[in-house]
């Protein structure tokens, strides 16, 4: 199976459909995967480390020098990313100087690129700890996952490896204030005799409960771009994406679809 690993802490910039111009900072481990949840659809791979294990993690300090240095060559090569990006391989916010790199990353972001904005693609699952909210409140572009409408569909397409529930994670998000994009994408298949379909009309209207409740500022809906861990995985259609975004409009909150 293929699967995509950033071997580098800083990488890119790539263009990503959601964020465009977007230099990535990775927070995890350059040669695998490490996160709490193991995603039938993950760009990454399966997760095969325990998350509740100590990881290899680069140091804030190094993390930053290293941002501070690749800032400076892009703005020599006339560069300007859109986005600095806290991602990677697995989940940024496990990382234990996760605040310490959000506020340096914010420093060095005023120091080269002003205009651009600072965004984290999390799942969600680290919010408890109010330091890590309170790190994420700081971010212009806080995007944090929401995959199910219900606990079923939750453990089927997460599969989460710490004990996690998603009435927890929506309790959480509701932390935000509204101060926060969900990301949640769409997909059906078969995993050990199950279905996965996060797009039928039950699921949709459950999670569109979820979604009012937690009252983001926007919502992101996507569909599978590469290959999976989970091979079978059906890409939902443009159509289907924007029938569901304009039933999350209907609420009254702002979507966007991204094919
Ligand atoms: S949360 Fe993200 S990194 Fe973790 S398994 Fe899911 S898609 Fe992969």
């Amino acid at each position: 199976m293929s699967r995509i690993h950033f071997h580098e802490t800083i990488f890119g910039p790539v263009h990503s459909r959601r964020l465009g111009i977007s230099l990535g900072i990775n927070l995890l481990p350059t040669h695998y995967k490490y996160c709490t949840f193991n995603c039938v659809y993950c760009e990454c791979g399966w997760t095969e480390v325990n998350p509740l294990e100590n990881a290899d993690f680069v140091p804030a300090a190094a993390i930053l020098d290293l941002l501070d240095k690749r800032l400076e060559e892009l703005k020599k090569e006339g560069i300007y990313p859109n986005s600095l990006t806290l991602a990677g391989n697995g989940e940024p916010t496990v990382h234990p100087e996760f605040s310490a790199i959000v506020d340096g990353t914010i420093e060095l972001k005023n120091k080269h690129f002003p205009k651009a904005r600072i965004s984290v693609l999390s799942n969600a699952s680290m919010i408890w700890q109010p330091h890590i909210m309170e790190a994420l409140k700081k971010l212009d572009n806080n995007i944090q996952k929401l995959d199910a409408g219900t606990e079923e569909m939750f453990q089927l397409i997460n599969q989460p490896k710490i004990p996690v529930s998603l009435r927890e994670i929506v309790d959480n998000l509701k932390h935000f204030n509204g101060k926060v994009t969900l990301q949640t994408l769409f997909v059906r298949g078969e995993i050990n005799g199950k279905i996965i379909d996060n797009t039928s009309e039950e699921e949709v209207a459950a999670w569109l409960l979820l979604v009012k409740e937690i009252n983001p500022k926007r919502v992101m809906l996507y569909s599978i771009e590469r290959k999976t861990p989970l091979l079978g995985l059906e890409k939902i259609t443009e159509s289907d994406l924007a029938h569901i975004a304009a039933k999350v409009e209907k609420i009254g909150i702002c979507a966007e679809f991204f094919d």
